[in-house]
């Protein structure tokens, strides 16, 4: 459905139940042997051919984002060119990682280090940056040897059917990434807990991250091995505009950050800390500025706030809104939404104290709660107090507060003058660690990793008495898996 027109039909895509679930375990575990031992190089060119067919695509699948996610047109055309950036930069990756390596120099001795792929994994992702997570998580799974299954979000299927047509395209074998749609509570579960699945990479909800995370911990009749779990969640993410701070620099950016995309973003600015010095001359600005957004159906270029995802989104973001109202003083509400389709004005409360549940909780929508702090310690203390760690920063000039709050702020994505959101893939590795994240990096050197295991094998090369003069050239294939 078309969130901005929710009686507009996007596509049609079918529920797999637990038969097809388990047909496709079954695909990826056949798939395994021969995948795992494809040379890299030519794993990294299927990405290479996949982000092509997507730059190729761009236009058309951005167009998709606008109608079955409401993205306005520019969050959609980057979310489709972070797809393009995953392939490319997973490839080189995997080039990188792919030779074994000899891990010292001995005579008489050789020891290699390399890595193999783990198995299965499970895809599953969100609806928000719906071809990027989907795509970055698959891809780089696939990439590294791994039979895949793709689940996309029940409310983003028709883009996770078109990233499939694009590794269809670009001559996926059968077996290796496979596409199932369906319910999280259904194939989801039934395939966290699956002994056939030996990887889980999911980007989600905290709460269901935590369930995934407990339930993969229970080792099955049957399983091989302990299953990996790549886990990115949620985020309650904090700015602190310091009292020298650029004003035009930190409003421009933290309305951009707040409500961009409806502040539907993991990244998404949702607490402002000011200091009190500069309380009344910021709020000045910011209402004016929040007011000149437009919101609508982002089918118009120069929409910036377009519908929430879906009824269950609306309902439940009003429902925060409502409890802001008690808990806070409500500062600013857009006046004119929309009549049709999921549009919610976007809010500012002020008055707001860290202990609040608007202060608290993720609500991701476009509602922003400001806090107001007595100095840079307290500010610190307020934004490190969640229990979340993905985005935080700073508005400063000051050299001094800019260090300290580099060494001390809790969060995996720091940023200082700038936005919280718009990670891109390689500059700025993107994940969280507390309730947020496992620790893991997407876009990072070191992300692939999640998906292999390494693997040491070590030669004495002196039984005959001799001590070769030079180490022989290694070759690759030696060291795949040949126990499929
Ligand atoms: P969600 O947790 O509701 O769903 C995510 C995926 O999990 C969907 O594909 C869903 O079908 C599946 N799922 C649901 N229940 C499941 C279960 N019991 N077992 C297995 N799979 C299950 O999240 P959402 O509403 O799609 O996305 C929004 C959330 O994602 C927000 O909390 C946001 O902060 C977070 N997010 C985090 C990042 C990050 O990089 N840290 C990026 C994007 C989104």
């Amino acid at each position: 459905m078309n969130p901005s027109a929710p009686d507009e039909i996007v596509g049609y895509g079918s529920e797999a139940g637990i038969p097809e679930a388990e047909h496709v375990v079954k695909a990826a575990r056949a798939a395994f042997g021969k995948w795992s031992l494809t040379p890299f190089e030519e794993r990294a060119c299927l990405l290479e051919r996949a982000a092509d067919i997507l730059e190729r695509r761009r236009f058309e699948l951005s167009a998709v984002e606008v109608f079955e996610v409401g993205k306005p047109w520019n969050e959609a055309d980057a979310d489709i060119r972070e797809a393009i950036d995953f392939c490319r930069f997973y490839a080189q990756q995997m080039r990188r990682l792919g030779p074994p390596k000899l891990t010292q120099q001995v005579p008489g001795e050789e020891s290699y280090h390399h890595y193999w792929p783990r198995g299965v994994a499970f895809v599953i992702a969100p609806w928000n940056f719906p071809m990027a997570i989907l795509c970055g998580m698959a891809s780089a799974a696939v990439v590294t040897g791994n039979t895949v299954i793709m689940k996309p979000s029940e409310q983003s299927i028709i883009c996770g059917a078109m990233l499939m047509q694009v590794f269809e395209e670009a001559g996926v074998p059968p077996g290796v990434l496979n596409f199932l749609s369906g319910r999280g509570s259904v194939i989801g579960v039934h395939l966290v807990d699956h002994k056939d699945v030996d990887l889980i990479a999911f980007t989600g909800s905290r709460e269901v991250g935590l369930r995934i995370w407990q339930s993969a911990g229970v080792t099955r009749p049957g399983q091989r091995q302990l299953k990996h779990v790549i886990c990115e969640m949620g985020g309650k993410n904090a700015m602190i505009v310091d009292a020298d701070a650029d004003l035009g620099e930190a409003i421009g950016y933290s309305i951009y950050s707040a409500f961009g995309y409806q502040g539907q973003k993991c990244s998404a600015l949702s607490r402002l800390i000011l200091l009190e010095e500069n309380y009344d001359r910021v709020m000045e600005r910011l209402i004016p500025a929040a007011a000149s957004l437009r919101v609508g159906n982002p089918e118009e270029p120069g929409i910036m706030v377009g519908p929430v995802i879906d009824e269950a989104a609306y309902r439940r973001i009003l429902d925060y809104i409502e409890i802001g109202k008690k808990e806070a003083t409500l500062a600013y509400q857009a006046k004119e939404v929309p009549p049709h389709g999921y549009f919610i004005p976007p809010t500012i409360f002020t008055d707001v104290k860290p202990n609040m549940r608007i202060a608290r909780e993720e609500i991701f929508g476009p509602v922003l709660s400001v806090l107001k702090v007595r100095d840079l310690d307290e500010a610190l203390e307020v934004a490190n107090g969640t229990y979340y760690a993905l985005t935080r920063g700073l508005f400063s000039h000051s050299p001094d507060n800019i260090e300290r709050v580099k060494a001390q702020l809790e969060a995996g994505n720091v940023y200082i003058n700038r936005s919280c959101t718009g990670a891109i893939v390689g500059r700025h590795p993107f994940g969280g660690f507390k309730m947020s994240g496992g620790g893991t990096k997407a876009g990072g050197e070191d992300y692939l990793l999640q998906f292999l295991i390494p693997r040491v094998v070590t030669e004495n090369t002196s039984r005959l008495g001799l001590v070769p003069e030079e180490t022989p050239e290694y070759r690759d294939e030696f060291l795949w898996p040949k126990h499929q």
